[in-house]
Parts: C-alpha cells; sequence; structure tokens
C-alpha cells in the first residue's frame, strides 16, 4: 500500500537562523525551553482568552484556544494542533521514556510533548510549554483550527 498523499503538501519552508540570533530573539526561558529542548515549571495557566497560540520563534500558529482544555497538570494542553502541519512530531527517547516530542514545523522550536491521554474528538494530549507560546487574541480561531475540514 502506497500512502495516498494527495494535495496535502504543505509548503511550509523552514526558517534558518543561528543560535545567536534566537539568543538575540528571546528571552532566556524562551531560549533554553525552544531551543535546547528544556522544560520550564509548570505555572498555573490563567490564560483563559480566545485566540491564536503562535510559536514565540517564528511566529507561526501552532495552537488554537478552540482545542485548549484544562488538563490539570499546569501545562497548557491542546487536543490538536491549530492546522494539519502546525507541527512535527518526533520520538524522543531522553529519560529512559519513549515519549512523543513536538515541535513548530516551521523553525523546529521545541513546543512539547503529546500523549496518548487527550479528550475526544482526537484522544491526543498536547502538553505545551506556556513560554513557548504566544496569544494572538486578534486572530480568529475559528478560521484555522478545524482539526481536518470533514466535508470537501
Ligand atoms: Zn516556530
Amino acid at each position: 500500500m502506497n500512502k495516498a498523499e494527495t494535495g496535502g503538501k504543505t509548503d511550509q519552508a523552514k526558517i534558518a537562523i543561528s543560535e545567536e540570533e534566537w539568543r538575540s530573539k528571546l528571552t532566556p526561558e524562551q531560549f533554553y525551553v525552544t531551543r535546547k529542548h528544556g522544560t520550564e515549571r509548570a505555572i498555573p495557566n490563567k490564560e483563559k482568552d480566545a485566540g491564536m497560540y503562535r510559536c514565540v520563534c517564528c511566529g507561526a500558529p501552532v495552537f488554537s484556544s478552540e482545542t485548549k482544555f484544562d488538563s490539570g497538570t499546569g501545562w497548557p494542553s491542546f487536543y490538536a494542533p491549530a492546522n494539519r502541519g502546525a507541527v512535527s512530531e518526533h520520538d524522543d527517547r531522553s529519560f529512559f521514556m519513549r515519549r512523543i516530542e513536538v515541535r513548530c514545523t516551521k523553525c523546529d522550536a521545541h513546543l512539547g510533548h503529546v500523549f496518548p491521554d487527550g479528550p475526544r474528538p482526537t484522544g491526543a494530549r498536547y502538553c505545551i510549554n506556556g513560554v513557548t507560546l504566544q496569544l494572538d487574541k486578534d486572530a480568529k480561531p475559528d478560521k484555522a483550527s478545524k482539526v481536518t475540514p470533514k466535508h470537501e
């Protein structure tokens, strides 16, 4: 069986920015988490505003408030990315655990991990470091947040 990838090509060009440039663009904590794959302390997340959460490094829309839910972990949690191709998933075998790392597709920023114990409809729990996200309240969430268009 060959994969039927018809028209699903994403033209999200990666951007190449040197470590020094990232360092000057980001706060030390943002740099540590997104570029060094660190994990921030779980900070009770009080962000309840609607909007689009953008990658703090490159501004790409990665998660929408539409798919945000309270996981009780203290980290912002989503059951789906903002759109197909917004984030990429990678095997992470650090800490002797097998986890799936989530990165910004556009700039490869480390955002967090995805676990298979989320709510419906996807059953996925994207556990994201809050410092990697920037809430854009002006973005209309419904425009890009549809998980997968059912009809076409
Ligand atoms: Zn990015």
